[in-house]
């Protein structure tokens, strides 16, 4: 099942961690902080068809199935943890606002469980109000029974480590990208290309049609920021001018472009028309999932997609 438990010492409190949403963006900053102040906590196993069902009754019609799978992993963590860490991000600042989703979540997770009797553990991420991310995570070090200095020591190598594993997975990207084989970069939010129930089926079945899945999240966040522009000028989201960004980067070392994205997202509709339209010459595919999309729809469309790509490239014999 995968679950993640870690074990200190010492230990007056575990921490429940959802498996889903900013886990993905912020794994190792959590983890390591966690690790360092020596508190335990237990991260929700991977995505199964159990949790979605569950996000899915607990959610609203209208929520994106990355929502629905959020609180699917929130509703596994009840009764397993003392506090779910449920952060609230506002927006970073001149970076870019965030989804509302991201803005709302901890009000629809304690509202949605009022009746669970469940303790969320959070941090606010708001510029505006003078909420920066280390300030946050002194504030909730505190309300951990951690010192100022520790909590603050426990900060910085979290942050180190972040930051080293992103180099880390930017190198290993690049190796990649020297293969000589079909290569496709897959443009999605990082909490759902790597999501084992909808993301991983995807990159397995490219790796299985003999090309090299590139995920777009994985790029230098400052370089794509800043590239996004020459996508569009006016995109208020910072994931996905992220996302968007890593096109221009990564462009002409691929050989095709898929859109992966969570049903009803609002945010990927928007950005993804306007992929569609200003970006030439190179094969686009669009994937709007959800929880009821069948596996043998999807892996005909991406067969069809490697077919394009390789009778463009004149590669159709290309070894799978
Ligand atoms: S950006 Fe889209 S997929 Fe992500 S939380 Fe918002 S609506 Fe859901």
């Amino acid at each position: 099942m995968n679950v993640v438990i870690r074990k200190a010492g010492l230990y007056t409190m575990k921490i429940g961690i959802p498996r889903a949403l900013l886990y993905y963006k912020y794994k190792h900053l959590w983890e390591f902080f966690f690790d360092e102040l020596d508190i335990e906590y237990i991260v929700s196993p991977e995505t199964n068809n159990e949790i979605v069902r569950k996000g899915t009754t607990y959610a609203i019609d209208e929520s994106c199935l990355s929502s629905k799978i959020y609180l699917g992993h929130v509703e596994w963590l009840i009764n397993k943890c003392d506090y779910i860490l449920v952060p609230r991000i506002s927006d970073y600042g001149s970076g870019g606002t965030v989804c509302t989703k991201f803005q709302a979540i901890y009000d629809v997770v304690s509202n949605t469980f009022r009746d669970r009797n469940i303790k969320l553990l959070y941090y606010n991420i708001d510029p505006k109000a003078a909420d920066f991310e280390m300030i946050a995570f002194l504030k909730m070090g505190k309300f951990l029974g951690k010192s100022k200095s520790r909590s603050l020591y426990a900060y910085l190598i979290a942050k180190q480590m972040q930051k080293c594993a992103q180099l880390k997975e930017i190198d290993e990207q690049k190796q990649r990208l020297s293969e000589n084989k079909t290569k496709i970069l897959l443009i999605a939010h990082r909490y759902n290309i790597c999501d084992k129930y909808i993301g991983e089926p995807i990159i397995t079945f490219l790796r299985e049609l003999g090309t090299v899945p590139i995920l777009g999240d994985i790029a230098s966040k400052r370089e794509a920021l800043a590239k996004s522009i020459e996508i569009s000028e006016t995109l208020p989201w910072t994931f996905n001018k992220e996302l968007v960004g890593s096109i221009p980067l990564y462009k002409d070392k691929v050989d095709g472009i898929i859109l992966m994205s969570a049903f009803p997202c609002g945010p990927d509709s928007l950005v993804n028309d306007i992929v569609i339209r200003r970006v030439k010459d190179i094969p686009i595919l669009s994937l709007m999932l959800d929880e009821h999309e069948g596996s043998a729809g999807i892996q005909t469309r991406l067969e069809s997609f490697v077919d394009i790509i390789r009778l463009k490239k004149g590669d159709f014999n290309e070894k799978t």
